[in-house]
């Protein structure tokens, strides 16, 4: 009999790897594969030492590597192989106190399988609790009030575990072994309703489901904020909520009870289902379908429909009382943050709930809902939050503690520490007062909890922008980026770039500032993580008014059909930019035509976003904008695909100019002939896709670079992006795109870091 040689290693990971059950999982990998030794964290990590026949504890090493938890990050593996002591069993050693150098805080997680199960059977100790979690699932970032990870450090400190959920924590065979914020009717959170200063607690949320079945908008309070909840069926209810709200366009989202009710509302493919039951259970923007009739105001003049499943106890017990989708829209004040705590809510949500369902475990971190969409099988952030924040990227060089203050549109910023970039969660707008104090607390908060002290500041160039003043105001050493270089940067560093690549970045939003002073977001630069080379960028217009043009994309047609001497439209009877300007008024439209040809107000923009507007408002489909980016989200819901388009002009050497003028006076003809204005709008974004994709080949030429990275706010568009990345791949371009974090300003922190870091090294 040949004799097996028997082996001891010793496994140090670091990364990510507390408290999501790692240690559990190390024994019974263990067990399993009937090796002994133990684990324990250490101020270096976690160490695993196993002893048993070399097969094995090789198949351990690779198993470990292979498939570890769902959440985990490895940063680092060290193997050491020694010879065997004689080890027996397996055991789990208790942690070394003091603080380690790598611990990461998770996401919150949607509810596992076994907990709805468990929840959802009569009988069960949990059955119809709404706090039911485990190892597997729960409430996490939004109830951790510092590390390392532990009952006492988080929102559940205040609830003393009953003998019953004692013995699931002490026991390593339970699916709730160290599972800290366990929780049971006996000795958990619990919930009531709020009604016109009553208080119901034992049937509060029958009651609940009662009120709004009734038609009655309701303030929930969930994982990481509140929400603003009415039937979806019911359009005086949602029509009640638009006004109540002052929202009266920007579509609201939609929770189902389960994936068949989101088949009645949506198309879904494979992928889609998978992202919406995943374990971050984002919003998906799905195209609708009318099988279920959806209250119409849901999202008025949008072919797409945001919809999400329940993702903890609550919401789905709610919504299987309920049975009908309900709209789950941030509960908030329009533009203002989330609010966290019952005074904030009460304050901010009265005169527009009705009611409100209240549980007493208190929010530590506020977090919106994530909000994705899947394009040619990929998905594309739109807003990173719940279920991934506070996950850290990986960036291709360390250094210094460094913080990136981001943009002011949708801000989000980044803390590094070493080679990880940790993202904050969805901000807003920081032109809004109070949601710019809720930047500076979110700051507070998370450098605290990831020990992460700045010792440098990046910042937007754009002088005036909130974010570049508060990070001039920290004293620290401080690095400017320009803003569509760091659009770039950060679709480079989240495809895993490595530090020397270069690529042609197509950056297209709506404002970011230029070099020159002037206003750019139709750029093509050549880029690396150091520095760029403007390559080519959109023909310069007048915003007529500056920052009123945004809201008023007319006044950009007004300047098109001016460069492009096409202002005869105007004088046309029966198109709908005419009529429209007649009733603004002709001679304020003059004063406005006389402003622009001096150039007072006027600054000039290579805005790719500003050419949709001002298309969007050519063909009367969106004249002025109620929330951002509304004119080119309508213009993109009546286009579809389509082969013909219309001539452009692309002249001068460096940089190449993308002359649209072509364009326009392509679009005013159709429109003279009397073309259906979805004709014409599917028209124009092959026009955009044609355009781009005759400049990068002129491009690829000058330069020999055949990577492509596409960001920025308009690639938001599942239209131009799907058409623009299956041209460029039939052009021979590979083709980058963003996944993980926004393309629009929500990804400009990200890019900000790596910029920085680039810089410091170079
Ligand atoms: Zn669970
Ligand atoms: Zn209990
Ligand atoms: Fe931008």
């Amino acid at each position: 009999m040949k004799l097996l040689k028997k082996q001891r290693a010793i496994i140090l990971l670091q990364g990510a790897v507390q408290g999501m059950g790692f240690r559990p999982f190390v024994h019974r990998l263990a067990s399993s594969l009937k090796v002994a030794g133990s684990v324990r964290n250490s101020v270096e990590g976690l160490i695993i030492e196993i002893e048993g026949e070399e097969e094995k504890v090789e198949e351990f090493i690779i198993r470990l590597l292979s498939s570890p938890p769902p959440f985990a990050l490895l940063e680092k593996v060290e193997v050491l192989r020694l010879p065997p002591l004689g080890y027996e069993g397996f055991q789990i050693q208790r942690s070394e106190e003091g603080r380690t150098g790598l611990l990461f805080p998770l996401p919150d997680i949607a509810t596992c399988r076994e907990c709805l199960q468990e929840t959802l059977t009569p009988g069960e100790r949990r059955y119809f609790y709404p706090f039911t979690n485990c190892t597997n699932c729960g409430p996490r970032f939004s109830i951790i009030r510092a590390l390392p990870y532990d009952r006492e450090r988080t929102s559940m400190r205040k609830f003393k575990m009953c003998p019953d959920c004692q013995r699931e924590y002490d026991d390593i065979r339970d699916r709730r072994y160290h599972a800290q914020p366990i929780a049971c009717p006996a000795c958990g959170p619990h919930i009531w309703l709020e009604v016109e200063g009553r208080r119901i607690y034992g049937d509060a949320l029958k009651e609940a489901v009662n009120l709004l079945l009734e038609g009655k908008i309701l303030a929930i309070k969930g994982l990481g904020g509140f929400h603003l909840a009415c039937n979806a069926l019911d359009e005086e209810a949602v029509r009640k909520l638009r006004e109540r709200k002052r929202r009266p366009f920007k579509p609201f989202a939609i929770m189902v009870r389960d994936l068949e009710m989101a088949h009645c509302l949506a198309e879904l493919s494979p992928r889609e289902e998978e992202l919406l039951s995943s374990p971050q259970a984002p919003i998906l923007l799905l195209p609708k379908k009318g099988d279920l009739p959806l209250a119409p105001s849901v999202a008025p003049n949008n072919k797409y429909l945001g919809i999400f499943l329940p993702y903890t106890p609550l919401h789905h017990l709610l919504m299987r009382e309920c049975d009908a989708p309900l709209v789950m829209t941030s509960g908030n004040r329009t533009d203002e943050p989330l609010s966290a705590s019952h005074r904030e809510a009460k304050e901010n949500l009265r005169g527009i709930a009705d009611a409100f369902l209240l549980h007493n475990r208190d929010i530590v971190a506020r977090c919106d809902d994530s909000v994705a969409r899947v394009v040619r099988g990929r998905m594309v952030m739109i807003r990173r939050a719940r279920g991934y924040v506070p996950l850290p990227l990986r960036l291709p060089y360390g250094g210094e503690d460094l913080l990136a203050c981001g943009a002011d549109l949708k801000n989000v910023f980044a803390l590094c520490k070493g080679n990880w970039a940790f993202l904050s969660q969805h901000i807003g707008d920081l032109e809004n007062a109070t949601t710019f104090s809720f930047y500076k607390k979110v700051l507070k908060h998370l450098s605290r909890l990831l020990n992460i002290k700045p010792k440098l500041v990046a910042y937007d160039l754009h002088p005036t922008y909130h974010s570049t003043r508060f990070a001039l105001s920290l004293g620290l050493p401080s690095i400017g980026v320009q803003h569509h270089h760091a659009h770039i940067a950060s679709c480079m560093v989240e495809n895993d770039l490595p530090r020397e690549e270069v690529v042609l970045g197509v950056a297209l939003d709506g404002t970011g500032y230029g070099l020159d002073g002037k206003i750019w977001g139709g750029e093509i630069l050549l880029t690396t993580y150091q520095g760029f080379t403007r390559l080519a960028h959109l023909r310069y217009i007048p915003l007529i008014g500056g920052e009123m043009a945004i809201k008023q994309p007319w006044r950009i047609a007004l300047a098109y059909l001016s460069l492009a001497e096409r202002e005869d439209l105007l004088e046309r009877e029966g198109l709908e930019l005419p009529a429209f300007l007649r009733r603004w008024g002709e001679e304020k439209v003059k004063v406005l035509r006389r402003m622009m040809e001096k150039g007072i107000n006027s600054p000039l923009a290579s805005s790719m976003g500003r050419l949709f507007d001002a298309v969007s408002a050519l063909l009367g489909v969106r004249f002025e904008a109620t929330y951002e980016g509304q004119p080119a989200v309508e213009l993109e819901n009546i286009s579809q695909e389509c082969e013909e388009h219309y001539p452009f002009q692309l002249e001068g050497e460096e940089p190449l100019i993308m002359d649209v003028l072509p364009l326009i006076r392509g679009i005013v003809d159709d429109l003279l002939e009397g073309r259906r204005k979805e004709e014409i709008a599917s028209k124009f974004h092959r026009s955009i896709v044609e355009m781009l994709a005759s400049a990068l080949c002129i491009l690829r030429k000058r330069t020999g670079v055949r990577l492509v990275a596409l960001s920025g706010g308009v690639f938001q568009n599942a239209l131009l992006l799907k058409m623009l990345w299956e041209r460029l791949e039939g052009e021979g371009f590979s083709v980058l795109i963003h996944g993980k974090v926004p393309p629009n300003d929500g990804g400009i922190a990200l890019g900000q870091a790596v910029i920085a870091r680039s810089r410091l090294e170079g």
